[in-house]
């Protein structure tokens, strides 16, 4: 057996092998130390034919989801290998198989799932100037293909998706894309596969295997040559570790990520899309807003929306459409989600029925599921909107589906699959039959003990069963002496005797013969209708997909009547025009509608950057972000927290907010905020929305003036960036250059001053603010009066030696110019400083480093330094 093992490991080196021993599976060498160790078990031993003990630990085969649920959190993949033949009838060894290869992106565990989020296997090849990316849901059936020409977008992609698990070919580690980062922060599993996976025709022929096709221009997979080489090595390793058909994967989306509005991961986490910065949850994100869904599968798809917002105005006003008509029918809406309540997660049933793993309940619910969707159907039909008429089309009533599962499966069936119970009387003659014989075995066997009462004059006598020694006539110990002598004592008790007899044997065959043939003919009359369900998986999927999106925009109706929300009108010529815009999550916090309402106009003329300034609390950040926020919703098709908005549609959002969870990273935050300050001014453009807050705050005061000057001259320069910009600083001196860069222009938030105090108005107005109110804000925070007071008195001191004053001179054009001038005369004097020191120089060319020794070395070098 030990032989065997060692063959079975050898084949899976890289997974944790359950071998099945009778109840248990076991672990040996390695394994068994590694998960000893990872699971807290008892670590033992036994004899493998070596002159030690192979290390073993065992666990049962009944609890084994618990533990590979365990181990594949911690990133480990389990291979179950099964005993594939009954022990029984087994000659010599029992025969063992792999049966399957548990990943963290093929998990279908549904303990370990989230049922409003996909479960995401990303698939990458990195080839020498790009990569490909395939990602698939395998609980779903969802399947994805794309490719991008820089580690940025694969990151943004991967952002995006956030997978659980990542496959790859090695040339990925080298790719610039930071792994370890991807390991630790977003807690993704990355498991190399060797480099035949990724052979061009290999993956060429895995897909066209698996989806039946002759070409690949059959899947509009033609244009996509790497994007195919990821797809295919990504099904044979599906094909690998599930050991199944796959067939409910039965279509390949093709996609390119400029399809979408670009975000990359600090944006996303910054704006808080689907979980919050600091506790990662749900509740505050703008999702927890959004999704009012009544299906997982509808809760999925709306975090599909909010992960990628669209650019297309023709499809943005197509959803928008859909969501209008929803509020305006707001009974009929009602209704459809009251029917979408009761429905199941319809693509994760479909999967397990592809597995074979669904059971009887599973099917049950299924159907019952399928039941409501006549009922949406006919509220949907007098529906007007193109995107809700495509669903209606879309929605398949599926009543074939349902009547099968209706007709053969009962009620209220049994979780077990092979103890019956599960068929439904009227739907096989033959299930019937044996139904009846078991019931009438009942009455044989009261019919025969009463005529063995009568026959032996023991009025004691009664037919007992045992699930051992099954049937048998008992009779008290008191009566034992008028046993006939055709009674064969089969059990001694201790106050009676149990016998069989040659008609009881008959009779007891017919009834427990009936029992095992009728369960086994439900088993395979309940595989058999789980199959041709299985087989509609296409039109299931499709139906599913079309109560997803219903889901969604029923939600985003709802969510919009509630919150007062209106209809954005979308453009494309760069307007930005919000009206009394609110941020969705704030609003929600804030008790008694206290939220106020401000407006916001960007555009790409003269109204291109706002810097805006106000003190700390003011609200200078929730603004910035409301501005995001309703540009994306109206870009998923949301309406948007406002008065009234208009649109202009954006190709990307970048935000640089505050300090973050960077500490953790182990880079400075100064680094950190520089390094996206740099990325954004590479790839923003003219259609792009940019977040900046508190640019350069994390260095000294002139440095962060600087650099913050620098990048609004940046952005606001058309020919180099010219996108539309919210700029928040403490540096008042930036209001200076209102009417000096085009486009740029200053806004505060208002406070008014009572005394000594502040009051926070929170309104939006035009001009810059001229104090910091920095003493005011550490005050209304609570810092002692003696502190507080010394801080006034410094400020006294230090205002003559101001910066504003520096920074007024150097925005007159005519000194600007030569402050410039002097800087580079100034650069280029210490340049020549150094070089001009030609002895030195001299000294150091005429040296003759191969005859040196180290201590010679060491005493040129002290002279050298001398003459400096
Ligand atoms: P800043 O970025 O200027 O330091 P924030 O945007 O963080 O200020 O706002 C501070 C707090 O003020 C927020 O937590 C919020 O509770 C409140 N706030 C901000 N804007 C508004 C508003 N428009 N209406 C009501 N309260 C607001």
């Amino acid at each position: 057996m030990m032989q065997e093992y060692c063959k079975t490991k050898e084949k899976y080196k890289d997974c944790v092998l359950f071998y099945r021993l009778g109840d248990f599976y076991e672990m040996f060498f390695d394994d068994a130390l590694l998960v000893s160790k990872e699971l807290e078990l008892t670590l033992t031993g036994k004899d493998c034919g070596l002159e030690e003990r192979a290390p073993m630990c065992g666990i049962p085969f009944h609890a084994s989801e618990v533990y590979i649920k365990r181990l594949i959190e911690k990133g480990h993949k389990v291979a179950i290998c099964e005993q594939v033949e009954d022990p029984k009838k087994a000659k010599g060894l029992v025969k063992r198989e792999v049966i399957r290869v548990v990943t963290p992106g093929t998990t279908l565990d549904a303990t370990s799932l989230d049922e409003s989020k996909n479960n995401y296997l990303m698939s990458i090849v990195s080839l020498e100037d790009h990569f490909g990316c395939a990602i698939a849901d395998i609980t779903t059936g969802d399947c994805f293909l794309t490719e991008v020409d820089r580690p940025q977008k694969l990151l943004d992609e991967i952002n995006k998706f956030v997978p659980a698990e990542i496959i790859c070919n090695e040339a990925f580690f080298m790719s610039g894309v930071d792994t370890e980062d991807l390991k630790d922060r977003l807690r993704i599993c990355i498991f190399p596969l060797d480099n035949w996976y990724f052979d061009d025709s290999l993956c060429q022929r895995t897909l066209k295997e698996h989806f039946h096709v002759n070409t690949l221009e059959g899947l509009g997979l033609q244009d996509y040559d790497s994007g195919v080489i990821a797809a295919g090595a990504l099904f044979q390793y599906l094909n690998e570790t599930q050991k199944t058909a796959l067939s409910h994967m039965a279509t390949i989306h093709p996609y390119t990520a400029d399809k979408f509005m670009l975000i990359d991961s600090s944006t996303r986490r910054n704006l808080e899309l689907v979980e919050t910065l600091r506790e990662k949850q749900k509740r505050g994100s703008l999702l927890w807003v959004l999704d009012k869904t009544k299906t997982a599968m509808g809760a999925r798809t709306l975090r599909g929306y909010v992960e990628q917002p669209l650019i297309d105005a023709d499809e943005i006003n197509r959803r928008l459409a859909a969501v209008e008509e929803l509020t305006q029918k707001p009974m009929l809406r009602e209704e459809i989600r009251e029917y979408l309540n009761p429905i199941y997660d319809l693509e994760r049933l479909v999967s397990r029925i592809s597995y074979q793993s669904a059971n009887p309940r599973d099917m049950v619910s299924f159907a019952s599921s399928l039941e409501m969707l006549p009922f949406i159907r006919q509220i949907l039909k007098d529906f007007e909107a193109p995107v809700l008429r495509q669903i209606y089309e879309d929605m398949d009533p599926l009543e074939d589906v349902t009547n099968l599962i209706k007709r053969a499966i009962v009620e209220d069936p049994p979780l077990a699959q092979k103890d019956g119970g599960i068929i439904r009387e009227g739907f096989n003659p033959d299930v019937d039959k044996y139904r009846r014989s078991r019931t009438d075995g009942k009455k044989w066997l009261a019919e025969l003990e009463a005529r063995e009462k009568e026959r032996t004059g023991i009025k004691t006598l009664k037919i007992k069963y045992n699930r051992v020694f099954g049937y048998s006539l008992e009779v008290t110990n008191s009566f034992k002496d008028q046993v006939p002598d055709n009674y064969v004592r089969k059990q001694t008790l201790a106050n009676a005797e149990r016998y069989i007899t040659q008609e009881l044997k008959d009779l007891e065959d017919l009834i427990l013969g009936a029992e095992d043939r009728l369960y086994a003919l439900e088993y395979e009359l309940f595989a058999d209708v789980r199959e041709k369900v299985g087989q509609e998986v296409v039109r299931i999927q499709k139906t599913a997909k079309a109560v997803a999106a219903l889901d969604v925009f029923a939600s985003l109706a709802l969510v919009a009547e509630r919150n007062n929300f209106v209809k954005p009108k979308i453009n494309e010529n760069g307007v930005l025009d919000i009206k009394g815009g609110r941020h969705p999550v704030v609003e929600q916090m804030i008790e008694n509608d206290m939220f106020i309402a401000n407006d916001t106009y960007l555009d790409n003329q003269k109204k291109r950057v706002s810097v805006i300034t106000g003190p700390n609390m003011a609200g200078k950040s929730t603004y910035m972000r409301q501005t995001a926020l309703i540009v994306l919703m109206a870009q998923i098709g949301s309406f948007v927290p406002a008065e009234k908005a208009n649109i202009g549609i954006v190709d990307r959002i970048f935000t640089r907010v505050g300090a973050s969870d960077d500490l953790a990273s182990g880079q400075s935050t100064f680094m950190v905020e520089m390094t996206e300050v740099a990325n954004i001014l590479r790839n923003a453009t003219a259609k792009s929305l940019l977040i900046l807050d508190e640019i350069g705050r994390g260095t000294s005061t002139f440095d962060g003036l600087a650099i913050a000057w620098a990048v609004i001259e940046h952005i606001s320069n058309t020919k180099l960036c010219g996108a539309k910009t919210l700029f928040a600083t403490h540096y008042h001196e930036l209001t200076e250059l209102e009417g000096k860069i085009p486009g740029v222009n200053n806004y505060c938030i208002a406070v008014k001053e009572k005394g000594d105090d502040i009051v926070f108005l929170r309104k939006i107005v035009k001009g810059g603010a001229d104090k910091s109110y920095g003493i005011q804000v550490a005050k209304l925070a609570g810092v002692p009066d003696s502190v507080i007071s010394r801080a006034k008195e410094l400020v006294e001191e230090l205002s003559d030696a101001d910066i504003t004053a520096a920074v007024k001179d150097l925005t007159a054009p005519k000194k600007k110019q030569k402050i410039m001038y002097d800087q580079v005369d100034m650069a280029q004097m210490s340049l020549f400083d150094t070089v001009q020191d030609n002895d030195i120089v001299d000294e150091i060319r005429d040296l003759d480093m191969t005859h040196l020794t180290p201590m010679e070395a060491m005493n040129i070098l002290y002279n050298l330094q001398n003459k400096i």
